[in-house]
């Protein structure tokens, strides 16, 4: 069919886009190439990518070692079945993840995107309940302001109010929730379980723990939900609750892994490890949608030792070898550099140049945490206002729900880091 329309034409009337009206899509940009932080326009003009392309391009695009290992492996194998088949892609990543991730994580499901890695994380957990004796235990707990995804067992789990529970009512399990955690990271910990929130969840996974199967959260950062930092007391405590009423515990670091947050991963906040731990976005550093889901030897051998021991997922393309490739590279690329000290240096220089938006009339509150620069207004902001700036600014930002932030790529300059925060104040100050 050849094409009647231009190709941002054609775009507009035929392609959906994220989150948006068909009808009344915003202003879009055609995007011809990127390389590093940087994206090429169709008009020649290049922006600064200060989402990371939604938080997944840890190490810039195009990133010469991740391209190589996948032209390589393209080459030689794209894509083969997992069922009775398995490739060096899979076992090298695999080895690779245990190096890095929580110590008792020793068993690896890997998937395609990071709402199949939630749903994957789920069915373990109920599963393993099933073969623990416990059926009646198919519901799950989470703290309020959370988002863990959007298909529809992942989306029972986000915000109540954010996730749009209404649109879907009747038609979304019902879940147990429980106020976010109200002790921010930089506060000190009140040791009052009414104070501190964890009396609120003892009652909650008390009451209802002859159905929980696992309380799941994002740990210490919920992204999307708000972009808020909590302390990870709270999850160490959590662990014990969780323990002691037979309930598992999932961390969907979907959005906080490999660096992200200045640790490697957020669990590194704890003291304590979840069950089951939910890993996506960064893990091929952004080259190809690629997410796993890890347990622990208790629920893996339980789920084995259960009827029908067999678990019950199998993706079409799962352990794609391509995607293998890319994320044992990204991984490789992650931990062959101090990757700390970069993370440190761009907190520094986000603290130091997001602190004017402090003395902005509509700003609530401005706050950084590794390489997660947030400005949180008192009010929306509007996406597309914001992309209307996006050209003369030379840097993409995409604000949602209250907060204009970034997760810029680990490879940004200093100077490129600047004109980010620049485009941040600029936007507090307009929108
Ligand atoms: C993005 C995200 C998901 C969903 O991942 P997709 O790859 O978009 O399906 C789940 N949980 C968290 C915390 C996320 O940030």
């Amino acid at each position: 069919m050849t094409n009647p329309l231009p190709p941002l034409a054609f775009d507009q009337h035929h392609l959906w886009h994220p989150y948006t009206n068909v009808t009344k899509p915003g202003p879009t940009f055609v995007v011809k190439e990127a390389q590093g932080v940087y994206l090429t326009l169709d008009d020649g003009t290049e922006v600064i990518d200060a989402m990371s392309s939604w938080w997944c391009m840890m190490h810039g695009h195009r990133h010469p070692h991740i391209t190589q290992a996948m032209h390589d492996q393209l080459d030689r194998l794209p894509h083969v079945m997992f069922g009775g088949l398995t490739h060096d892609p899979a076992i090298d990543l695999g080895l690779k993840l245990l190096e890095i991730t929580p110590n008792s994580l020793s068993r690896i499901f890997y998937c395609d995107s990071g709402s199949v890695s939630v749903e994957v994380a789920m069915k373990m957990a109920v599963q393993y309940q099933h073969a623990m004796g416990q059926a009646g235990r198919s519901e799950f707990a989470t703290i309020r302001s959370g988002y863990h995804g959007d298909t529809w067992k992942a989306m029972s789990v986000c915000d109540p109010d954010t996730g749009m529970h209404h649109l879907f009512q009747g038609a979304l399990s019902v879940q147990h929730f429980v106020s976010r955690p109200p002790v921010t990271l930089a506060q000190d910990w009140p040791e009052d379980p009414e104070a501190n929130g964890l009396a609120e969840l003892e009652r909650c996974l008390t009451n209802g723990c002859d159905k929980i199967a696992a309380l799941i959260l994002e740990p210490v950062v919920q992204g999307t939900g708000g972009m808020y930092f909590y302390h990870p007391e709270y999850l160490n405590q959590a662990r014990q609750i969780c323990d002691d009423l037979g309930i598992l515990l999932i961390f969907d670091e979907i959005a906080t892994g490999f660096g992200r947050t200045g640790q490697l991963f957020a669990t590194d906040f704890c003291a304590v490890e979840p069950d089951i731990i939910c890993l996506g976005k960064g893990l091929t550093g952004g080259h190809i949608s690629f997410a796993c889901t890890m347990t622990n030897d208790r629920v893996a051998t339980g789920i084995g030792g259960g009827n029908p021991g067999i678990f019950m997922h199998g993706p079409t393309y799962m352990a794609n070898p391509l995607a293998c490739v890319a994320a044992k590279a990204a991984l490789d690329v992650l931990t062959g550099q101090d990757w700390r000290s970069r993370v440190a240096e761009i907190a520094t220089q986000m603290e130091q140049e997001l602190a004017p938006a402090r003395d902005l009339p509509n700003v609530a509150d401005v706050r950084v945490l590794g390489a997660i620069g947030v400005i949180e207004m008192r009010h929306q902001v509007s996406a597309d206002a914001a992309h209307a700036r996006v050209k003369e600014m030379g840097v993409f930002l995409r604000p949602f729900g209250k907060n204009i932030y970034t997760m810029p790529p680990f490879v940004t300059s200093p100077d490129e880091l600047s004109r980010i925060c620049v485009g941040m104040l600029r936007l507090a100050r307009e929108l």
